[in-house]
């Protein structure tokens, strides 16, 4: 660990850097690298995975919106230079990079921006295989929770729609400097070998979203803007709740508002 020209945290950046060697090889290790060359790590700091990543037999790009850490960056890491990235990801058009090319997303993630980072995964699924990297613990628990389960919600549902999702293990605060308020937790999706969905796929974003909108309500009653037919409302599944539904169940909802809405 080089103790000299660090970068200073800064707090509006998430960010929180990761000390213990053994976590960032154990991340930089779970993905597969089957079927793809290419890998994005967002938000590489003082790239403590990005090195074990580089180890490996890929092409590994850094996306960073911090210049100082960019400075750092070239400054250690030779080989990465033309391969670092100085944006922010949410603004960033990745076709830039990887054009139609799939790649996987890693990262131990500024945790102010967990959900759009995971949004813009969904919408680029078809390019990204894998995905891998550190959360907030709760938020983490969340993407890979089930129908029933307290925390399932949004994140859960869309993304368990097009990939497997595995939480891995716990991170506690201690190991990054400085140390975050949570734990964090780093979880591994691998994309469905069938991940095109049986409906319309912009309707199922719809339907899960304003679903969850009022979670305690019905089907029925949250669903009152599509203007469904009184027919369709009598079947079981719009007297149940939003957090009850699997995911499955959500697709087959999906099919059916939209037999009834055409
Ligand atoms: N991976 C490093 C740093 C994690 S902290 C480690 O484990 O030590 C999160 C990192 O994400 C910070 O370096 C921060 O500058 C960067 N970051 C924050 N918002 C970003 C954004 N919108 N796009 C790209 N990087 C971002």
């Amino acid at each position: 660990m080089a103790n000299h020209n660090q970068v200073k945290a800064k707090k509006h950046l998430g960010q929180h850097f990761l000390e213990d060697e053994s976590i960032a090889q154990d991340i930089a290790d779970s993905l597969s690298l089957e079927g793809y060359k290419d890998v994005l790590e967002i938000g590489p700091g003082m790239g403590v995975l990005t090195k074990y990543l580089l180890k490996k037999n890929t092409t590994t790009y850094v996306i960073e919106i911090d210049t100082e850490s960019v400075e750092y960056l070239k400054n250690n890491y030779l080989n990465l230079a033309d391969r670092i990235i100085e944006k922010d990801f949410l603004k960033y058009d990745l076709n830039l990079i990887f054009k139609d090319k799939s790649f996987a997303i890693i990262g131990n993630f500024p945790y102010n921006i967990s959900s759009q980072i995971l949004f813009k995964t969904l919408e680029l699924r078809h390019q990204i295989p894998e995905f891998s990297g550190m959360f907030q613990k709760e938020v983490a628990k969340r993407i890979c929770s089930k129908e029933g389960s307290k925390v399932y919600g949004i994140l859960s549902v869309l993304t368990q729609a097009f990939y497997d999702a595995e939480y891995l293990f716990t991170v506690p605060p201690t190991v990054f400097n400085p140390p975050p308020k949570v734990d964090s937790g780093v979880l591994l999706l691998k994309r469905k070998a069938d991940f095109k969905l049986p409906c319309d796929e912009k309707l199922f974003f719809r339907v899960v979203k304003t679903g969850f909108q009022q979670r305690r309500k019905t089907l029925r009653n949250s669903l009152k803007t599509f203007n469904l037919s009184d027919n369709l409302k009598a079947n079981t599944i719009f007297g149940q709740r939003p957090e009850q539904l699997s995911v499955s169940q959500f697709i087959e909802l999906t099919s059916l508002i939209e037999n009834d809405i055409n």
